[in-house]
């Protein structure tokens, strides 16, 4: 619960609809509450029925445009937004870290990463081919398009604040779609600022609506318009479902990037504090609130103990507090709703029997933080063994042999990233063979680059953002035989 009341608001907050920003002004509003401290630090107006109609017809009239704007010039105003994100980068990451708590080190590179996801975009979206194909009979002409789906309804939480907008706007504009965003509630500015780079790069008004409200009415509001073609949730399993029930019923398109439970494999004949230190960095990045986060860490039973320890060791000295301050290297987690679920994650592995090597607890308060913990030896009933627990925990247990740990692997409903150290290279070529995940990191946790699809397989969703499949995902194929 909040605790406090800023003095100052951090940010503008408001709806982006037909090209205007708009205020409260007798809509509901909600609080926005700074995660590192409990203070409400502003007030976000939620879009009414009427707004949304505004937003749909709005959608419907910036598709006609912006599709017919060639893609040459798209591009050109997408690269000045780009531009503009890295102008405003100072500005933009403290925004992101007062309302997502994400240390400041971290939204810089969140802001860097948006602007080159704009410029993929705006490059990619000139290379839309289509193609002719050889004839059948003389004088017919057999050809292909590729052509933009429609207006997107795109759903962003607020785990990357900037760089899930930037993905979700980007692939709709590349591609020549008009697009409604609802980024989460959660972190708003964000969000709009974003769109405002678009705007004063020079996007026509209609082509971007930015609202916020109850996340369920409004996609359950939007899904049921026939304008929309499109959706692209990035989010929980259980609500992909309900949006793909929703998306089914109007036969929609939808890109559905939801949750993991990265397993990490590290082999006996690795440099094994360098793998640590590569672990530990990416374990607590955003404080565990990664969807691509590694999470069962399966280390060969003769390094097992030197890895155990040497992880505690590094987990113990990770600098906690409000992201703003430059030492942190982790803040606290959204909201106190995370906070109590991974409480309850980590008190079921304790009675399941797993040891607690460090962390297990809340830290100070205000602020939602919770200790950079790690467990060992848990064993495969206790629930942090089998859901996502997106929070500052990592499992740790050993195996003995190739073919028992790749079972473990797998077994999972999960399919979104999977990593794995070692120095043999026929134990990387079959990592790469056998492992069920969209991305598969070999002695590496870098798997997104711009021009790399983002996307997972199972329960994980489908489809990827960015890259060429991340265009293709908002364009449909059109065949034209002439004769
Ligand atoms: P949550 O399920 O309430 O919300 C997660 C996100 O989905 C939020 O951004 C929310 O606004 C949105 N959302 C929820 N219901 C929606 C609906 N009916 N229509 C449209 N959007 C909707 O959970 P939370 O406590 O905020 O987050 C925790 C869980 O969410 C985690 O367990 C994790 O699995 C998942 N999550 C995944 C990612 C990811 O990158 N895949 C990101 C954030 C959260």
């Amino acid at each position: 619960m909040a605790t406090q009341v800023a003095t100052t608001t951090y940010a503008d907050l408001g709806l982006f609809i037909g090209g205007k920003w708009l205020g409260a002004g007798g809509r509901q509003i909600s609080p926005v509450i700074n995660p590192a401290t409990e203070e409400v630090i502003g007030t976000l107006p939620c879009a009414s029925t009427a707004d949304l109609d505004h937003a749909l017809a709005a959608a419907e009239q910036g598709f006609k445009a912006w599709r017919a704007i060639f893609p040459d010039e798209r591009g050109r105003i997408m690269k000045r937004a780009a531009d503009l994100l890295r102008e405003r980068k100072e500005e933009i990451a403290r925004i992101a870290t007062t309302e997502s708590g994400k240390v400041i080190h971290e939204t810089r590179i969140e802001v860097m990463m948006s602007a080159n996801i704009f410029e993929w975009y705006a490059e990619e979206g000139r290379r839309a081919y289509g193609r002719v194909l050889p004839q059948r009979a003389p004088g017919t002409r057999l050809t292909i398009v590729k052509e933009p789906v429609g207006p997107v309804a795109a759903f962003a939480p607020w785990n990357f604040p900037l760089g899930n907008p930037a993905r979700k706007i980007g692939a709709a504009l590349g591609a020549g779609c008009s697009v409604i965003l609802k980024p989460a509630e959660e972190t708003p500015a964000s969000g709009l600022a974003v769109a405002r780079c678009l705007v004063d790069a020079g996007l026509p008004p209609n082509v971007l609506a930015i609202v916020y409200g109850v996340p369920a009415e409004i996609s359950s509001y939007l899904l049921a318009s026939p304008i929309i073609r499109k959706i692209s949730f990035t989010g929980s399993i259980p609500v992909g479902k309900q949006l793909m029930k929703l998306a089914a019923e109007g036969m929609k398109r939808t890109t559905m990037e939801l949750g993991g439970h990265a397993p990490v494999l590290v082999f006996d004949d690795v440099d094994v504090d360098k793998v640590l230190d590569a672990s530990v960095t990416a374990k607590y990045r955003n404080a565990g609130q990664v969807c691509v986060s590694p999470t069962r860490f399966y280390v060969h039973e003769k390094i097992y103990g030197k890895f155990v320890e040497g992880f505690t060791e590094r987990a113990k000295a990770v600098p906690v507090g409000n992201g703003l301050e430059e030492k942190n290297k982790m803040g606290p987690l959204i909201h106190a709703r995370r906070l109590a679920a991974i409480e309850a994650f980590v008190d079921d592995a304790r009675k399941s029997g797993a040891k607690v090597e460090t962390g297990g607890a809340r830290l100070r308060s205000p602020g939602y933080f919770y200790s950079p913990t790690v467990l060992s030896d848990v064993p495969d009933k206790a629930r942090i063994m089998n859901e996502e627990p997106f929070g500052p925990v990592a499992v740790i247990n050993p195996f003995s042999d190739f073919d028992s740990v790749m079972k473990q692997a797998n077994k999972l409903p999960y399919g979104l990233a999977a990593f794995a150290f070692t120095n043999s290279s026929r134990t990387v070529k079959l990592l790469g063979e056998q492992l069920e995940a969209g991305m598969v990191g070999l002695n590496t946790y870098a798997i997104s680059v711009p021009e790399s699809p983002f996307g997972g397989m199972k329960e994980s969703g489908h489809g990827s953002e960015e890259g060429i499949e991340g265009l293709e995902a908002c364009l449909v194929t059109k065949f034209i035989s002439e004769a």
